[in-house]
């Protein structure tokens, strides 16, 4: 056989690291590092997304207003996800290039009524949020993140724990001299739920009853003003305190806490603010509550998305059923990446690796794909041969093996609009882990398979 008839016949594909100039990777990732460091729950992110969008000339979508070609709005759901759209200068009936992240990523939430004292220490009950495995979250720095709703409606933001001059909090493990009882229990079951709790003090004041936890709330007053009854309706949660960091002698990758999902949203926003007039109506939507099933009215699953949608459609006498069919999305979240110390769990020759570029996903779902939206083979072919024009390393990957379990994405809540869905995300080693590992490369290749798309 011919080299050339080998070639033809054969697949084979670039590295994402050679696919782009490695300043360009490596520049990028530094910006991804700040929005990281920035950005540790869904309402940071929000925020963050909407300060920057506001300075790239994005306005608050007023639904009586009409837009066109060029304008670029934004809506913000509750401050937990944000929709950010740049009109087309085609009729918004012919549809729109959406790119769906989620914000929210795994976390121990802090309990309504968290706080109390025992055996010398004071701690917040937590309830963990998402898939986690639990005994990766003890015996780390842990930081306090969350809003504080007081009963007069004032908005208390809470970042603590973070800079090396704060003090992080912490969750103890037993140790291994007297741990025969635990380590003999199945990983799962080593560390409960509810024995994650959170030290947060330990110097009592001068009372005879709770004077740690007296302590604490005395503490806690005098930096927010907030009291007991204040947690009772705050949304707080411990999450892996510092910042983003490089991974390797040659820094080619980043570890930080929360990749899955804003590994996505980030490129992704960053390609929709250089938009300026683009063909089809490009929009972004990070949504919230993806890791506990995408419920909740800041979930995919609310009306709210499909309300923005339909009002951008009612501004341009759009018919919404139309506009839906004729619309294409990319669900963009995270993969597994193949991780050779666990090789057993993968299939080796459908899984994703790091630095081969954005994994393509075209069915989730666990057992037999159930749950799984399953992208239409006419829409793979179209967005990879969109990625292969603009030079963006692609790859496809499953989760793992297939009796090994499995997962979902937004991509099911995108289908039941009667939109086109496909995932496409960045893949991650030790997803779901206080710190999960990405390649730069990967990250880049996610930033370019957004442009590609938009420009579909
Ligand atoms: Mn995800
Ligand atoms: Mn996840």
């Amino acid at each position: 056989m011919t080299e050339e008839m080998k070639k033809k016949l054969l697949y084979s594909a670039k590295p994402s690291y050679e696919t782009a100039d490695r300043a360009d990777i490596y520049d990028f990732c530094e910006g991804y590092k700040c929005f990281m460091d920035a950005a540790k729950t869904e309402r940071e992110a929000v925020a963050f997304a909407k300060t920057v969008a506001e300075a790239k000339g994005f306005a608050l979508f007023d639904r009586k207003k009409t837009y066109k070609a060029g304008d670029k709005v934004y809506y913000v759901n509750r401050d937990k996800s944000i929709v950010l759209a740049v009109i087309g200068s085609e009729a918004i009936e012919k549809g729109a290039n959406i790119i769906v992240a989620h914000v929210d990523s795994p976390r121990l939430d802090i309990k309504q009524r968290p706080l109390y004292e025992d055996g010398g220490l004071a701690y917040f009950k937590t309830h963990y949020y998402g898939g986690v495995k639990k005994y990766q979250w003890t015996a780390m720095p842990l930081a306090l993140h969350g809003t504080v709703i007081k009963s007069d409606g004032t908005k208390i933001n809470i970042a603590l724990g973070d800079d090396r001059d704060e003090g992080a909090f912490y969750i103890s493990d037993l140790m291994p001299h007297i741990a025969k009882d635990q380590i003999d229990k199945p990983l799962g079951t080593a560390i409960t739920g509810e024995g994650l709790n959170v030290i947060v003090g330990s110097i009592p004041c001068d009372e005879e009853n709770n004077p740690i936890k007296l302590a604490v709330l005395a503490d806690l007053y005098e930096k927010y003003g907030i009291t007991e009854k204040d947690l009772i309706t705050a949304e707080l949660c411990a999450v892996p305190a510092d910042k983003a960091r490089d991974i390797g002698l040659d820094k080619s990758m980043i570890a930080a806490y929360g990749h899955d999902d804003r590994i996505c949203a980030y490129p992704s926003m960053c390609a929709l603010f250089e938009e300026t007039v683009p063909k089809r109506t490009c929009v972004c939507i990070f949504a919230d509550k993806e890791e506990v099933g995408s419920y909740g009215v800041t979930g995919m699953s609310s009306a709210a998305y499909k309300n923005f949608l339909t009002d951008l459609c009612a501004m341009d006498n759009a018919n919404f059923n139309a506009f839906c069919e004729n619309s294409i999305c990319i669900s963009a979240d995270v993969g597994g990446a193949y991780d050779s110390c666990y090789g057993d769990a993968y299939d080796a020759k459908n899984s994703a690796y790091i630095n081969k570029g954005v994994v393509i996903t075209k069915y989730a779902g666990s057992r037999g794909k159930s749950g799984t939206s399953d992208a239409t083979a006419e829409l793979l072919a179209r967005v990879t041969g969109a990625l292969d024009k603009d030079g963006v390393a692609w790859q496809t990957g499953e989760y793992g093996k297939v009796d090994q379990g499995g997962a979902g994405t937004v991509s099911t809540e995108v289908a039941l609009l009667n939109i086109d869905v496909i995932d496409v995300g960045v893949p991650l080693l030790s997803m779901h882990s206080p710190f999960e590992l990405a390649s730069k490369a990967d990250i880049y290749a996610m930033y370019k398979a957004a442009k590609s798309f938009f420009a579909l």
